[in-house]
Parts: structure tokens; sequence; C-alpha cells
């Protein structure tokens, strides 16, 4: 008597149910535990609430529990079915677990908690799962989440794309940059791979979006202009994205460059890249003395990186005019410089211009959310056990989703 209530409250059941039996099976390490419930009670049809009497059983199912004095614990039951009025024969909600989970809900939670501090490997070995297990829960906790999701307004979205096994795969990630979560995940970087998005916002949301950073990629820009209204005032291409080009640019004239000097002998550029491509905010007093007389020299690399920097000042100013003069100075000294890369990125500009100086309005950059980009980056990495790319989706929303993950207990039902 004294085992089944401590059972029952460990399991967190009460009435109508109740521990009717447990075993004890010693060599095999396992606890099983088996529920029964009173006769007379009345239970909810799943459907529509109503309280009905019982229709009968199904065959006994088992669930996996938290292991009790480390005893993996078994907890067996006979669901039964109601026999409602309207809806007919339908099989209640247990207490202690989802209609379609193999584990109870606190096993559930706790595989939960463990996945979102290791990985999915490890989780497995931990709790002693098989992939597929794991999977479902996963899929399970982010179904949940989705489906708890509100609608809050988002006024800063970021569009973003990651590449999936070194750039053979293509995922679409729209973040809401105030909240700092993952909205929705799709494959490739198409247009149509964001179409399917602005369906999931409300009416009030879509028209509530103030802005959307993105790199200067045309599909995106598309398929905001379909669904956004005013898309052109809100649209701002990432800063970070366009100092990547600028930086690409640099790269490819300092390479050409070096070939050419160390052929004299000149071995002056040799092992400077990351000094040419590292943010000036990021050098130390010392190694920004060290570089002065390279980016200071005539060399065509010191050259670009001048224009490079002189680029980004752009998103200093306040005022969209004085950053606007400032670019027109600036793409003739670009467009002047004979410095091909340079001059291509400079096009790039003058044409997408707009949407660039959006940016001195809205003061959003892909970066805004810098956690939510480690924590990808993360997922990248353990994303060597992942199967499939569903797997890698449904991991993105799991940790990065800010979603309400946990399995939550049915109302009970009731005695008479
Ligand atoms: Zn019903």
């Amino acid at each position: 008597m004294q085992d089944r209530q401590l059972y029952a409250q460990i399991l967190g059941i009460s009435d109508p149910w109740f521990v009717d039996r447990v075993e004890l099976k010693l060599e095999q390490g396992e606890v099983h535990i088996y529920l029964g419930h009173e006769e007379a009670a009345l239970w909810k049809c799943p459907e529509c609430g109503r309280e009905c009497g019982l229709y009968d059983h199904q065959r006994e199912r088992s669930w996996r529990h938290l292991d009790t004095c480390q005893y993996k614990t078994i907890v067996h039951a006979e669901p039964p079915r109601t026999n409602c009025a309207e809806h007919g024969p339908r099989v209640v909600k247990l207490p202690w677990a989802e209609a379609a989970s193999r584990f109870t809900m606190l096993f559930e939670r706790l595989a939960i908690e463990w996945l979102k501090a290791s990985s999915q490997k490890g989780v497995a070995k931990i709790l002693g799962l098989s992939w597929d297990e794991i999977h479902g829960v996963m899929d399970r906790a982010v179904e949940r989440g989705l489906a708890r999701r509100e609608a809050e307004p988002v006024g800063h979205l970021g569009i973003d794309e990651k590449s999936f096994r070194k750039g053979h795969r293509y995922f679409t990630i729209v973040n809401d940059l105030e909240r700092s979560r993952v909205l929705y995940v799709a494959e490739e970087r198409k247009e149509t791979s964001l179409d399917t998005f602005w369906p999931m916002l409300t009416e009030q949301q879509r028209t509530g979006i103030q802005a959307v950073v993105m790199d200067m990629w045309d599909p995106y820009v598309a398929s905001v202009r379909k669904h956004i209204p005013e898309a052109d005032r809100k649209i701002v291409f990432d800063k970070f994205h366009i100092a990547g080009h600028l930086g690409e640019a640099v790269d490819k004239v300092r390479r050409k460059e070096k070939k050419l000097l160390a052929a004299e002998g000149d071995l002056r550029l040799v092992g400077t890249k990351y000094d040419w491509l590292r943010n000036p905010g990021n050098f130390t007093r010392a190694e920004w003395r060290d570089f002065k007389a390279l980016r200071e020299s005539n060399l065509r690399t010191a050259r670009a990186w001048a224009l490079k920097e002189s680029a980004m000042a752009m998103f200093d100013y306040h005022y969209e005019g004085a950053a606007r003069r400032h670019f027109r100075w600036w793409y003739g000294w670009a467009t002047r410089s004979r410095l091909q890369p340079v001059i291509e990125v400079a096009r790039m500009l003058k044409e997408r211009l707009q949407n660039v100086l959006t940016y001195l309005k809205h003061r959003i950059t892909n970066a805004t959310s810098e956690s939510l980009n480690s924590k990808i980056q993360w997922l990248k990495y353990t994303a060597r056990g992942f199967r499939n790319k569903e797997n890698f989706k449904t991991a993105i929303y799991f940790h990065c989703g800010g979603l309400d993950l946990y399995p939550r207990a049915e109302p009970e039902s009731t005695v008479t």
C-alpha cells in the first residue's frame, strides 16, 4: 500500500486514477507501475469537454517515466474511451502523458531540459533513447511551442541566409530582432522560401512591420515588396553584409598585388590578410601603430582598404542628405580608382543606395541578434549528427524559437 501511494505521488496522479500494482524486475533494473481508475469515474470527451460515461478501454499502453531510485520506470495503463453523444467513442486525455507520446510528461520535460543544454547524441546516450525517440521529443516540443505562439507585434525583422553542409544547402531564416528569436525557417533562399512566411502573420502583424534588414539579395527584396506595404521605405540592406562585400574586394586586390610584389622579392603583403579585413575599432593601439606603414603606403591594397573604410563612414551620418553627399563623393573616388573589384561593389551600392541609406532611419543590422547567430553556429557545429534537413529546422526552432516547449497536464476528469 505504501508503495502504491509513493508511486502515485511520484507520478503526480490523483482521482480517479490510482496505482493498481507495482512490479519490480530486479535483474532488468526496471520498475513497472500499473495504473487503474475508479469504476464510476466520468470522463471528459476530448473534443467537446462534455462529461460522459466509460465506453471501453484501449489495449494496454506503456510510457517511460523518470527513473526512480536508478530503476528504469515504466507506467502501464489501458486508456479509457468516453462515449460522447455527439462525438462517439474517443480516447480520453491522460493526465501523465500526451496522446502521441511514449513518455510521461515529466520524462519529456527532463529530456527537453537536457536537449537545451547538450547535443542530441549526448542526450540519447544519457537517457537511453534512440534517435527516433529523441527526434520525437523535439518535434512534439516544437509543434507545441509553435501552436502556443501568440500574434505579438514584430516591428523589426531580420532575414538571413545560412548555409548548411559547406554551402551546398541554404536555409532562409526570419528573425524577430526585438525578441531575439527565430520566427521562421525555410529551405533554399528563393523568393518562394520567404513567400511562405508572410501568411503566418496576422494582418495586424504585417502592417505593423517597420523595417526588414537583409542582404542585397533580389529574391528576398521581391518577396518583401509583394507582401509588405511601403516596402521600399522599410527594406534595409545589412551594413555588415555591405562591409563583407567591400572586404572581399580589398582581399581580391591584395591577393593579386601580393603575387606581383612577391615576384620582385617584396614580401610586405605576406601574412597581412586579416589586418585589412579587421574593423579598425578592434585593433589595439600598438597594433594600429604597427599597421600604419602599410595602410599609409602607396600600395593598391592600401587604397582599396581606405575606400572600404571611407564607404563604411557613410553609416555614421545622422542625416540622409549628408550621407548621400558623402556617397556621391566616395563613388567618384571609387570609380576612378582603377581597382576593378572595388568599382564593382561601388556600382552595386549606387544602384541600391536608397535601401542602404534606410539604415540611418531604422538602425538595424542582422548582427542585432548576435546571440541567435552564435546559437545557430553552435547548432551547425553539432549538426554533424543531424540526419536530415527537417531535423536541422526543428533544432533551430527548438533552440532559437523562444518557444514554450514543455508539455502541460490537461485538466483531469472527476469522480461522481
Ligand atoms: Zn464530445
